[in-house]
């Protein structure tokens, strides 16, 4: 047996390769460009170039693909093959050239621009990202090289997920060095965001979902009736994980390794059939390629095993959703965690600066923050008793917001509550000094001892938005303080003067309590924290004042860029909730009435039967079920008519904030009004006949 460590990364172009088969020049040249961002020469280019073929064609590739991350939310690829024209004698050879490495040209009209670009200005060029290795992924076609890159239009313009991410992170670690140098850092070269996404899904049979058209259409149902059981005896979290399920597991870790992802953790969620992958944290931008390549693996092993993986945020009603914990803290080269309180925060200015920097910031920006994590997906799980709510706020835990309060009241701080050795009571089980505080699953954005969760990402969207304006909103604040600190004679003195400031203009954003519960909804509204439940509620944050000034200020995007980008999410909400629609009615009108009113007709037929068999025969039952199934089917096909209208209505809607608003207002709640009765016939109707499996089939019989 092979062990992980012989096949670990094997189809990464890692550094190992690098350094055998570079020459010492064009090595030290992409580290310049890795390291300092100094461009690459066009000789290193060509020589990285070929030997990234070579090795790729050493392991099977014929192709290579310029990898990115369009604003569809998934990756795109155009396959090339290394072939070169024929010569005279009609032979080929393999052939990669340094320009191919580094640049590509792709008609990019067809990606989600929202206004950025006319169809005939569509060049677009894709560019090589050396901060994210490159890979050799399996695909049907063959395995392909996939070299990780940026995506932007002719004239400059960011069409993509990455490209504001690597701004961010520049911009990141040019503001985290001067809070380091306060504090007389002179060693650390480098401050980079460091991110491990956690994420979730749901597995179920593939012949089941092959028969319901709205997984397939939408990777949600949007009918079903609550099973008999559903998720309240807490069996399936961290619950045995079933054979089909842990084959399935050991595929997706083994291709994930080989790619060079280390996928650390699985177990079962809370719902039934719902499962977590959480990978050791990496940088940022390369956590973001690496989540993607997760959702990818986990769908493609799915169907070898003759399952699939839905990634939507909420594939069933009335069970936990799916999230995506963006677990982020700021790592420097050498390897110091700013978000490292130690065991004595409160002696740790350094720190307690940062993280009163951090809660400026989200403060600041809830709204931006909220927004990073909006898709439409994600509406109908924010805030639905299993998730954190729309409304934005930092839980600290009882140590440091003790420390915090010390702050507010005295201007510093003197002690750190320590945590106690926890004790079982059993002399066979070990003692161990327990965390500082504990955990708490209901907030948005909780410090969990060296970093911040962000758990606010729906499971099915990029982590990329959440990162670029986490790193962007503390940039912001970290440049405030080092604009207020830098030549401070005592700096110590005037970092807590700063500290204490900050805790009390915003100390607002801090709560450790139920963030599920409704006082925390009014609590938080008298507090003045935005309250942003949906989608379109969220998308103005995109292009305030404020977001504008900030994302100017570090050159992340521009006001054109922003602005394209709440073009096409108004444009991609309205366009997720018209497939709904449309999917609804199309399984109301063809397959859910006719098969309820086939049933009717057969429980007509027999209450007819039973009357001329024996014409004494009480058919009372009968009569009440046959004319409730008729009046819930009546119902049905008004609410159908209903939302064909209103879905054409809002279609028609020119202006695309307008347009996502009709569907939140008027679609969605006909929507609703479809599959209330929808779901009380499938309680009554012969199971028989009802054409599509059931939530309890969906969940249970995996
Ligand atoms: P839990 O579910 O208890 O929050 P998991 O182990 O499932 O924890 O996931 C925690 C995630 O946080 C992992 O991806 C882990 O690599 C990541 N992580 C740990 N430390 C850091 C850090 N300093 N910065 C960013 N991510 C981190
Ligand atoms: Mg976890």
């Amino acid at each position: 047996m092979p062990s992980v460590a012989d096949y670990f990364g094997i189809n990464v172009f890692s550094e190992a390769q690098m350094k055998e088969r570079l020459s010492a020049s064009a090595y030290e040249a992409l580290h310049r460009t890795i390291d300092e961002g100094v461009e690459l020469t066009k000789d290193a280019a060509a020589e990285i170039a070929e030997a990234m073929k070579n090795w790729a064609v050493e392991k099977g590739a014929t192709h290579y693909t310029h990898w990115f991350q369009p604003l569809t939310g998934t990756t795109a690829e155009k396959h090339d093959s290394f072939i070169s024209a024929p010569d005279a004698e009609g032979k080929i050879i393999m052939e990669f050239s340094g320009k191919e490495l580094i640049k590509g040209e792709t008609d990019g009209s067809s990606f989600p621009s929202g206004g950025l670009r006319a169809t005939f200005e569509a060049r677009g060029y894709t560019a090589w990202d050396c901060t994210s290795p490159a890979f050799i992924k399996p695909s049907s076609a063959g395995p392909i090289l996939c070299i990780p890159t940026a995506f932007c239009s002719y004239t400059g313009e960011a069409l993509d997920k990455k490209t504001p991410l690597l701004r961010s992170m520049e911009a990141i670690n040019e503001q985290a060095l001067r809070i380091l140098r306060l504090f007389g850092n002179t060693t650390s070269k480098r401050v980079m965001p460091s991110v491990g996404a956690e994420q979730e899904y749901f597995l179920i049979d593939r012949a089941k979902y092959l028969q319901r058209p709205d997984l397939i259409f939408t990777g949600r149902t949007l009918f079903g009736a609550k099973p008999p059981k559903g998720q309240e005896m807490d069996d399936h979290y961290f619950g045995k994980i079933r054979e089909r399920i842990g084959a399935f597991m050991k595929d997706v870790d083994e291709d994930l390794w080989r790619m060079g992802v280390s996928s650390k953790t699985e177990h079962n969620e809370v719902a039934p059939a719902q499962h977590e992958l959480a990978p050791i944290y990496a940088v940022a931008n390369v956590a973001a390629d690496h989540n993607q390549l997760i959702m990818e693996t986990l769908k493609r092993m799915a169907k070898r095993h003759n399952l699939r993986c839905l990634l939507h945020e909420k594939p069933f009603a009335g069970v936990n959703g799916s999230g995506k914990h963006n677990n982020w803290s700021l790592v420097s080269d050498d390897g110091i965690n700013l978000l490292n309180p130690g065991r004595h925060p409160h002696k740790n200015t350094c720190f307690m600066l940062v993280l009163a920097c951090i809660i400026e910031a989200v403060d600041k920006h809830a709204d931006l923050l909220r927004e990073s994590a909006a898709d439409a997906g994600n509406d109908l799980r924010l805030g639905a008793d299993e998730a954190p709510p729309a409304i934005i706020s930092v839980f600290l835990g009882d140590q440091l917001e003790d420390i915090v309060e010390q702050y507010i009241r005295s201007g510093s701080a003197t002690t750190s509550i320590t945590g106690d050795v926890f004790r079982s009571g059993v002399s066979t089980l070990p003692d161990f000094v327990k965390d500082a505080t504990d955990r708490n699953r209901t907030s948005p954005f909780a410090f969990t001892g060296n970093k911040f969760e962000f758990r606010a990402v729906g499971s099915n969207d990029s982590i990329s938005e959440a990162n670029v304006v986490l790193n962007a909103i503390v940039a912001e604040a970290f440049c405030r303080a080092a604009d207020a600190l830098e030549g401070s004679e005592d700096i110590t003195a005037a970092a807590n003067e700063y500290i204490a400031k900050l805790f009390r203009e915003h100390g607002r954003v801090i709560f450790n309590g139920d963030g599920y519960s409704k006082e925390w909804r009014e609590e938080a509204a008298r507090r003045g924290l935005p309250n942003r439940p949906t989608m379109v509620d969220a998308v103005p944050a995109l292009t305030t004042e404020s977001t504008v000034k900030l994302f100017e200020k570090f050159k992340i995007f521009t006001e054109p860029e922003l602005l394209s980008r709440s073009e096409i999410a108004y444009e991609s909400y309205a366009k997720t909730v018209n497939i709904e629609a449309n999917t609804m009615v199309d399984m109301a009108s063809k397959m859910l009435i006719p098969a309820v009113i086939r049933y009717a007709g057969r429980l007509a037929r027999s209450i007819n039967d039973v009357k001329a068999a024996c014409s004494s025969a009480n058919t009372t039952i009968q009569t009440e079920l046959l004319i409730k199934i008729n009046d819930l089917v009546n119902e049905a096909g008004r609410a159908v008519e209903k939302l064909e209208e209103v879905t054409v209505s809002s279609r028609t809607i020119e202006d695309a904030a307008l347009r996502a608003k009709a569907y939140r207002d008027d679609v969605i709640p006909a929507m609703k009004a479809l599959r209330d009765p929808i779901d009380s016939l499938e309680m009554i109707v012969d199971k028989t006949y009802w054409p599509v499996p059931t939530y309890g089939q969906l969940l249970f019989e995996v």
